[in-house]
């Protein structure tokens, strides 16, 4: 018999998979909470939210329950010259946690649309005022998505090789990593100085695909003021950060300063379907506003809003609500803590580090993407039955806020398991 898996390998391509040396991928037929079931019967804990998606667990009734209703109620509309609840509840429940700057929100489908949409407006704004501003700043080790502008405006990599000489040309910044800050404020202010700068962009107090890079709000506080001392509008990439990720339900919870335009995705639908969210302020709409058809922002997208993904969005608020979320979450963060300081224990561990439910370090010194141990590793993780995806050297947690004790156990257990095991890989 052909098995799921087989079938898949004959016809279907895989994201940011080298499909010559691949594995069969496994396939899986169901999930509950933080666990994934494969066809085989064989169970996983999903330690990595699915590629940092799921936030309250897979299937989530309530979250269920509220799309097949919206199924049979309105699947989809245009959104130009149409509007539906959904969409308008989601917007407003959504501007109520934002910093109250916040005032305006634009719908897409993914977080590289978010980051596409948010440059395009931030660029645009300039242009219909008039001014000659066209240079964005990026942290040199960001990840902003897979679409040419994202990938412009995201660090010079592997991923964006092929193509580094079609990608416009962004001023890059050094991350402000601990004892890094001064540098960075001080490479920030020279280029602001030019006085070109349409906007700075980055991803707030955590860089995941970096290798889940940390850095403090005060710094961050201290970039978007020196942002806005020079009329530079600030983007925050909330697609990770945001819906609880770093211990409160947005990374700009930390901060004093406010940013111009937010972007969302990942998390915004608990995890169920694909969706973005660009979020801005009144004076940034405003500058859209206009007799002159010209100055209109013409972007959009067929699924623009789709009401089964801001029902899903909507839903998933509700849960945060009901099961008391951010508790859960302290919760993941306080026995974090306590795993970290077992880790630094070890010889071959380094760079240990905890943001809210997310914990990270390196093995065997150095980082690196392509780094040796990390197929040995992630292999190791399944056949423990925790998924769990290293970047390069870097091992990081980033669960579902619903994960178990148990279940937690288990991916500490893996991990302190693969410690054991690195002698004889190396
Ligand atoms: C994943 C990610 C993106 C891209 O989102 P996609 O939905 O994969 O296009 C953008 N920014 C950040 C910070 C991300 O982590």
């Amino acid at each position: 018999m052909t098995t799921l898996s087989q079938r898949d390998q004959r016809h279907i391509w895989h994201p940011y998979t080298q499909m010559q040396t691949a594995g069969e991928p496994i396939a899986i037929v169901s999930g509950k909470g933080a666990e994934l079931t494969s066809d085989a019967g064989d169970t996983y804990v999903d330690a990595i939210s699915s590629w940092w998606t799921n936030l309250h667990g897979h299937g989530h009734p309530h979250i269920a329950a509220r799309i097949a209703h919206q199924a049979a109620t309105l699947e989809q509309v245009i959104f130009a010259g149409f509007t539906h609840a959904p969409a308008v509840e989601l917007a407003e429940k959504l501007l109520a946690l934002l910093p109250d700057n916040q005032n305006r929100v634009f719908y897409s489908d993914n977080g590289s649309t978010a980051n596409e949409v948010a440059i395009k407006m931030a660029m645009q704004y300039w242009y219909n005022l008039g001014e000659e501003r066209h240079t964005i700043i990026a942290f040199r080790d960001s990840y902003h998505g897979d679409t040419f502008g994202a990938m412009s405006i995201s660090s010079r990599s592997a991923f964006t090789l092929p193509f580094v000489d079609l990608l416009f040309r962004v001023e890059f910044v050094d991350v402000p990593v601990p004892g890094q800050e001064e540098e960075t404020l001080n490479q920030l202010e020279g280029l602001l100085r030019r006085g070109n700068v349409a906007s700075f962009i980055g991803e707030p107090l955590l860089l995941g695909t970096a290798g889940m890079m940390m850095y403090t709000a005060e710094v961050l506080d201290s970039i978007i003021s020196l942002c806005h001392k020079y009329d530079t509008l600030v983007i925050l990439d909330e697609v990770l950060t945001g819906f609880g990720r770093t211990g409160k339900m947005f990374a700009s919870d930390y901060l004093t300063a406010q940013p111009d335009i937010m972007c969302f995705s990942k998390g915004l639908t608990g995890g169920f379907l694909p969706m973005g969210i660009t979020a801005a302020t009144e004076v940034i709409y405003e500058a859209f506003l206009s007799d002159d058809k010209m100055k209109t922002f013409f972007h959009g997208h067929s699924y623009t809003a789709n009401p089964l993904g801001c029902a899903a969005g909507l839903a998933s608020l509700e849960v945060f609500k009901q099961e008391n979320t951010l508790s859960k979450i302290a919760h993941i963060q306080a026995r974090h803590d306590a795993f970290a300081e077992r880790l630094v224990a070890h010889p071959q561990t380094s760079g240990i580090r905890v943001l809210g439910t997310v914990l990270a370090f390196e093995v065997g010194g150095g980082t690196s993407y392509f780094h040796n141990l990390r197929d040995k590793m992630y292999d190791y993780f399944i056949q423990q039955g925790v998924l769990l995806r290293p970047l390069g050297n870097t091992v990081y947690i980033l669960p579902p806020y619903c994960i178990t004790d148990a279940q937690l156990d288990a991916v500490y257990a893996a991990i302190e398991g693969m410690l054991g095991e690195l002698t004889n890989w190396q």
